[in-house]
């Protein structure tokens, strides 16, 4: 029996290969194999065409949040689509965009009240990023044009995001076309750069972050980082009280503070936002992947008063943000966006959130001793396993070995769908996922790292 209906799924895998490019996808090797085809979610599963369950490890690519289709979203997505899909915010305001923006004014962190909509995680920081230059123009300083970004950075594909990013392998190539950055030591204390260590090193790489905003002083814009945890870079999570230095020093310098909010934002931590684990409060904020709890494109750029009163002028002061999105807005996604905070509230999901963490802390310590576990990184509802093939030296497998993708295809075999970072296997469910599950996840995970690397 097929869950498709008159289509095969022998079709769909020919129309796949013949017609959709995936993204960061080596597009040779995914035709030569057969790819699983997803048609249904229940809950924290995928379900594919021949009826296979995959427990969705990567939360549908840091997305999910209450689970796949659940009803009281299904249920307000559908009221909402038979009111109104679309209304552009050109021009023109809509109704669930306004009750959306008032809602989230008052959990992201104090003083973050004006929302600018968009509809994806590098859109959110593309506006980031212009609208922090333009602030400094407006501020009499457009010689401050210049990005404090930190290695292992990443912030989304397009050019501007791209270039405030730092992870070599993705960004090489488009050198010529970006921007050029100020490129400050990464947090990572299994691999320092600065060749220190955690418990005597002070953080020394702060002291490197001051030094690089002491020699531009005056012609820094801003700076950018992920807090709490740099996702795509290998789950990098920094050091207690990194953060809160980060934003003394940009109160220092006189520094924009940006913080990429897009995987951290929306409960992932265990709190709404990451920045509240250290009382920070951002200049800009970018949100989106879990916003609409996985179910629509969605995102926003959030800022002060401070911010936003610079761009107040007549229109012939050209200080308007001459920048948007065609689906900006969206009434579909900001219903639904609505109804996932609600069920923040109704299931209590934050509190329940504790103990799902210290759970999963403990199921993860299990993995301390495997030998090629170099090291285990967990912010939240978020953790990185890096796998390397001298756990006494920590050198690590050579990337054209793909350790971590082979342990995710060990781990689908066994029902469970997950996605690496490099040799880094990536634990990233919707936060739903109930403790039974949780033992699934792990259990499989520590089984494919068996299997493949011993
Ligand atoms: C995913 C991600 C982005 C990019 O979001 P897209 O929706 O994929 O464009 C930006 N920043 C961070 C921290 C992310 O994890």
């Amino acid at each position: 029996m097929s869950e498709t209906g008159s289509i095969t799924t022998e079709q769909l895998r020919l129309w796949d290969k013949r017609h959709v490019w995936h993204p960061f996808t080596q597009m040779q090797e995914w035709e030569q194999d057969d790819q699983i085809i997803i048609v249904k979610g229940e809950g924290c599963w995928l379900i594919d065409t021949d009826g296979n369950r995959y427990l969705d490890g990567v939360a549908s690519m840091w997305t999910n949040v209450h689970g796949h289709c659940r009803r009281e979203l299904n249920e307000a997505l559908k009221e909402q689509v038979d009111r109104l899909e679309h209304s552009t915010l050109l021009g023109l305001a809509s109704e669930q965009s306004i009750i959306l923006a008032a809602r989230l004014a008052e959990i992201t962190p104090v003083g973050l009240d004006r929302f600018f909509y968009s509809d994806n995680g590098s859109t959110a920081m593309e506006v980031a990023v212009k609208m922090a230059y333009q602030y400094q123009v407006h501020a009499g300083r457009p010689e401050r044009s210049r990005f404090v970004t930190f290695r292992h950075a990443y912030h989304g594909d397009t050019l501007g995001a791209v270039s405030v990013g730092g992870i070599d392998i993705y960004h090489t190539t488009f050198k010529p076309l970006m921007f050029e950055t100020l490129l400050a030591p990464a947090p990572y204390c299994y691999r320092c750069e600065l060749g220190c260590s955690r418990d005597s090193c002070n953080m020394k790489c702060i002291d490197a972050l001051e030094e690089l905003m002491m020699r531009n002083a005056g012609l820094i814009a801003g700076l950018v980082i992920e807090p709490l945890v740099q996702g795509a870079g290998g789950m990098i999570v920094q050091p207690a009280g990194f953060l809160k230095r980060v934003r003394d020093l940009c109160d220092r310098y006189d520094i924009l503070m940006i913080a990429d909010e897009v995987a951290t934002g929306f409960g992932r931590t265990g709190k709404m936002f990451a920045c509240q684990h250290e009382n920070v409060v951002p200049d800009i904020m970018a949100i989106s992947k879990g916003i609409a709890a996985g179910y629509l494109p969605l995102a926003a750029t959030v800022t002060t008063d401070k911010v936003y009163s610079a761009f107040l002028g007549t229109y012939s002061e050209l200080k308007t943000f001459f920048h948007g999105h065609t689906f900006t807005g969206n009434p579909l996604a900001c219903a639904v966006a609505l109804k996932s905070l609600q069920l923040f509230q109704q299931d209590n999901l934050l509190a329940e959130l504790q103990h799902k963490i210290a759970g999963l802390k403990q199921r993860l310590d299990g993995f301390k001793s495997m030998p090629h576990v170099g090291n285990i990184r967990q912010c939240g509802m978020a953790a990185g396993i890096e796998l390397v093939e001298n756990k006494e030296t920590g050198a690590p497998y050579p990337w054209e070995d793909r350790v971590g993708i082979k342990v995710c295809l060990e781990a689908r075999k066994h029902g469970v769908f997950s996605r690496p970072l490099g040799n880094t296997i990536v634990i990233f469910p919707p936060l739903v996922i109930s403790t039974s599950e949780l033992d699934t996840l792990l259990r499989v995970l520590y089984e494919s790292i068996q299997t493949v690397t011993e």
